[in-house]
């Protein structure tokens, strides 16, 4: 038995980056650091990053007098909770497929590992440390170059059977709509995604025959709206009557208490929030608006950290408790 004060390991795995963190069990952060996260070398290679992040925590845990209580993990991609393993492939992680998570990490360290699908692990740390700090039923949307979802009913992540669930970017606002490479049409996803939003923003300049910057992104279309010209503003109003179908949907459905957005196109700012609102209750079923709020996220760039971390030492207090 290791002796001494109980910490926990959050590690966020991404496309470019492995953010790691060492927290206590409150979820609190006392070192965070990132590195490459190699996501187009072999598999083995990934790990062997993830290994050496876990190799300098477990040693600032031991500079601190205690000792690495559980790991908490969160990647791309479909993951089995119960076995700590990923489901088939992820599209931005070339060699990640079948990955098993918690069986190599814990053979390496002996250290009990969970890992969860990257946006229910920041889903779970707005419900634990953000924006949705004490409700029960929270439901987390994450606007970037996909819309990712988390869902939360009675303060637990609901996973889904096969721990595909809570794909709230795959929600159907156009049955006709665009074809998306989740096999759908019309997904919330292709209309209201980053890219989606520079697309739309294009096309509206091209009609008006306008000049087209080098590199649209959001930002610029934010910028372009606030000195109130027409296209921008145009785009940000679609954005939101998508947005606004999309969650009408959620709402009617889960009758949630907060939803929490999240990601770069959420840090629009409050404009953008209380456009969505303005979309969002225009066609959502009254008894479900009492007392709901919509906020931006807290957590920001930690919310894969910390939600990792809480997720680490939930399990572990629980496990432990049994
Ligand atoms: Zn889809």
């Amino acid at each position: 038995m290791e002796q001494g004060k109980e910490f926990f390991i959050g590690l966020d795995l991404g496309g470019t980056s492995l953010k790691y963190a060492l927290g206590t069990s409150g979820g609190d952060i006392l070192i965070k650091d990132e590195m490459d996260s190699k996501a187009d070398r072999p598999q083995k290679e990934v790990f062997e990053v993830i290994f050496k992040a876990i190799k300098v925590l477990r040693e600032e845990a031991k500079t601190r007098g205690g000792f690495v209580a559980a790991i908490g993990l969160g990647s791309p991609g479909a993951v089995d909770f119960e076995k700590g393993k990923l489901k088939g492939n992820t599209p931005n992680f070339l060699h990640w497929g079948d990955a098993e998570i918690k069986k190599t990490i814990e053979a390496e360290f002996a250290i009990p590992c969970w890992a969860d699908n990257d946006a229910n692990v920041m889903a779970f740390a707005e419900s634990r440390k953000g924006a949705g700090k004490g409700a029960n039923n929270v439901i987390a949307l994450t606007l970037g170059t996909g819309i990712g979802g988390g869902i939360l009913i009675d303060g637990q992540l609901f996973r889904g059977t096969r721990y595909a669930g809570a794909e709230l970017g795959h929600i159907t606002i156009d049955y006709d709509g665009e074809p998306c490479n989740c096999g759908g049409y019309g997904c919330v996803e292709k209309y209201a995604s980053a890219p989606a939003m520079v697309k739309n923003y294009i096309e509206k300049l091209t009609t008006a025959k306008m000049s087209i910057p080098d590199k649209v992104s959001t930002k610029i279309i934010f910028a372009r709206a606030k000195e109130g010209e027409k296209q921008a503003l145009e785009t940000i109003d679609d954005t939101c009557k998508y947005l606004g179908a999309a969650l009408a949907s959620i709402i009617n459905i889960f009758n949630p208490e907060i939803i929490v957005i999240g990601g770069g196109v959420a840090d629009a700012g409050d404009e953008f929030m209380r456009r969505i609102w303005a979309a969002t209750t225009a066609r959502t079923m009254k008894p479900s608006l009492e007392g709901l709020k919509l906020v931006r996220a807290k957590m920001g760039n930690d919310a894969g950290v910390v939600g990792a971390i809480c997720m680490a030492s939930e399990m572990y207090y629980s496990q432990k408790r049994d």
